[in-house]
């Protein structure tokens, strides 16, 4: 089966634009979206010892890190290209920013290259409310959002459309950011309440999601403040040196992770010893390993982002453009009509 869906020209890629990635949202409508993309997820993970799996290559600054991620299930290859940069947002600029690619394994061709930014925030989120709808409390309803940048909406609405979360009580230490956050949600279906400290947005809360971003290890909650039964999402940790929580959270804590060998270099258990017992939430949903087993555990999800969620979001993002106009055909592959005569190709350009 043809993964091009624009398949009568092996030489054009699809090319999806930050444009026609909004396109393609609304067309679909950002819930239904979310909740297709959960679904590529959960479905990628449940056959996830198929998979090509590395920690991701970083290179690291003063300032952030880029990040290639690559990964393929034999049958497709893919990578996301990413950066993160705290400091960005001072200049006007974004802290995280993102393209990828799907190529065909038979012959190596690109079969579809895609902004990833927009990408990024969705399957960042339908992966958070994929593993909370496995390992949160019943019936959980209330989360606290901390840190009420890029992510948060996306966090909240995907918390609210999969695990059924009907209130979000905001916290960011920059208030602007809390009312952005605010105005976005409004008419989402969401009860939000905006709060003058973290501790005051966990109250009620069975969720609690902390999503800031600096380059430090940071301590956004203290062991007192997190009472037992919760799910903590904890998604910024996501580099060596960048941590959000107190490691007395993570000795209490059942922790579940993506693939261990990145989160040991990148997530909140950089903090505890290499041996440190973890999880990976596949298995959980294969069934080989348990989830939350009682009322009164701690979970903690120590979400780094790991390159099958983004070859996931690409896969539905592949699917879902096929037969409409949300992409160009893009002239990135050299097509000589002898595939030997690459130089003859270009000297007939010349005339
Ligand atoms: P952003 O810069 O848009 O927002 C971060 C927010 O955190 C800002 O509003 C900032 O004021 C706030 N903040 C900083 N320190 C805080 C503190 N001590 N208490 C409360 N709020 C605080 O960044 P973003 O795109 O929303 O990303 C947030 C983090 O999530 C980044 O570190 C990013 O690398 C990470 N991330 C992780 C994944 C993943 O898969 N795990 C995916 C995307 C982004």
């Amino acid at each position: 089966m043809s993964i091009n869906p624009n398949p009568s020209d092996k030489a054009l890629v699809p090319f999806v634009s930050v444009d026609h990635m909004m396109k393609l949202v609304h067309h679909i409508g950002i819930e239904d979206m979310l909740r297709g993309i959960a679904d590529y997820i959960e479905a990628d993970f449940k056959r996830w010892p198929l998979f090509d799996k590395t920690p991701r290559v970083a290179s690291h600054s003063d300032t952030g890190v880029i990040e290639l991620m690559p990964t393929s299930d034999g049958d497709v290859y893919g990578f996301k290209y990413v950066n993160g940069h705290p400091s960005n947002t001072a200049e006007g600029l974004q802290t995280v920013t993102a393209f990828g690619l799907l190529a065909d394994v038979a012959s190596g061709y690109p079969v579809l290259l895609s902004e990833m930014t927009l990408l990024t925030a969705l399957r960042t989120a339908a992966t958070s409310a994929l593993v909370a709808r496995v390992l949160a409390p019943k019936n959980a309803k209330v989360m606290a959002m901390i840190g009420n940048g890029t992510q948060s909406e996306f966090q909240s609405l995907a918390m609210k459309t999969i695990v059924g979360i009907e209130e979000v009580r905001l916290y960011d230490i920059d208030p602007a950011a809390t009312d952005k956050c605010a105005a976005n949600l409004e008419g989402q279906g969401l009860r939000v309440v905006k709060c003058s400290s973290a501790e005051a947005s966990m109250e009620g809360a069975q969720i609690i999601t902390t999503c800031t971003a600096d380059k430090q290890y940071a301590t956004i909650l203290t062991d007192n403040m997190v009472g037992s039964g919760v799910h903590i999402n904890a998604i910024g940790g996501d580099c060596p040196g960048k941590t959000e929580l107190a490691p007395a959270i993570l000795h209490r804590a059942e922790i579940f992770v993506e693939y261990p060998e990145q989160t040991r270099i990148e997530g909140e258990i950089q903090q505890m010893d290499p041996d440190h017992p973890v999880t990976e939430f596949w298995e959980v949903l294969t069934g080989t390993a348990k989830g939350r087993t009682n009322n009164s555990q701690i979970t903690l999800f120590d979400s780094v982002g790991f390159a099958i969620e983004d070859f996931s979001a690409l896969r539905y993002v592949r699917d879902r453009i096929a037969n409409t106009a949300l992409f160009h055909p893009l002239d990135l592959l050299a097509d000589p009509d002898d595939p030997r005569d690459l130089f003859g190709m270009l000297q007939r350009a010349k005339a």
